[in-house]
């Protein structure tokens, strides 16, 4: 349990390193790789989904397949609905349209939009553990290689509108609580895994397709997109490293 919650901080620090990265003058030239990070994270992501998370769950549901899937279903709509309902304007990556966000109101909605899905970043790495230690490691890589751009986002969302150094980083610090705090309410509600996880399948699915490879394929040149598939190969390759713990 101990260890889900370290897995769980980890994940949490790597959104405040990405909203202190933006803000430091010194290293911020290095952020023009982070796209890669997101590609890789898309394959990464994607493969688990259907290779692992979606399986497992179906063993909890002894072969039923339709109520897990509708779970799954529900986990992509309530992404859609916080980041894109509630929040009009939400893309991953850096935010440049300045126009569009010069209401406070706006930046509260866009950051109150990512503090939900981390809050379910938090939700799957600790249902995956919760199911197994391999799907919970899985899972964690999974979510670990888009935190950093995503602490990054969020503390450019708040630059965008005008706010200081300051507040774009406590704004990572925001989004970082709230995965941990998605960490430890499934690990203070356990036994939920049958609904947890296929609710995380869905929100992973919409994490991958939806933010993160509408900002690869935004990206010029054909080697990013190839980014997306070493993702997949990476997935393939610590899949077959954990079987042999
Ligand atoms: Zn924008
Ligand atoms: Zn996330």
């Amino acid at each position: 349990m101990t260890s889900v919650i370290v897995y769980g901080l980890v994940a949490a620090l790597a959104n405040v390193a990405g909203g202190y990265w933006l803000t430091s003058r010194r290293f911020r030239p290095g952020l023009r790789g982070l796209p890669y990070l997101l590609a890789l994270g898309a394959g990464f992501m994607l493969a688990a989904v259907f290779l692992e998370v979606l399986p497992t769950t179906l063993t909890f549901w002894s072969g039923r397949a339709e109520p897990p899937l509708a779970f799954a279903l529900s986990g992509f709509l309530l992404i859609q609905f916080f980041e894109h309902t509630v929040a009009p304007h939400f893309h991953f990556g850096e935010e440049t349209h300045v126009d569009a966000l010069i209401g406070r109101r706006a930046m509260v909605s866009a950051v109150g939009g990512v503090a939900i899905h981390t809050f379910f970043d938090g939700v799957t790495i600790a249902s995956g553990f919760a199911a197994d230690y391999r799907l919970g490691l899985l899972l964690f890589i999974a979510v670990i290689l888009h935190k950093i751009p995503e602490g990054f986002t969020v503390s450019s969302l708040v630059l965008a509108a005008g706010r200081p150094d300051r507040s774009a980083r406590f704004a990572s610090l925001l989004v970082g609580a709230a995965t941990l705090t998605g960490v430890l309410t499934v690990v203070g509600f356990g036994g939920s895994v049958r609904y947890a996880l296929p609710f995380s399948a869905g929100v992973t699915l919409y994490v991958a397709a939806s933010d993160l490879l509408p900002e690869v394929n935004k990206q010029h040149g054909r080697f990013i997109s190839l980014v997306v598939f070493a993702g997949v190969a990476l997935y393939y390759l610590t899949e077959s490293l954990l079987a042999k713990l």
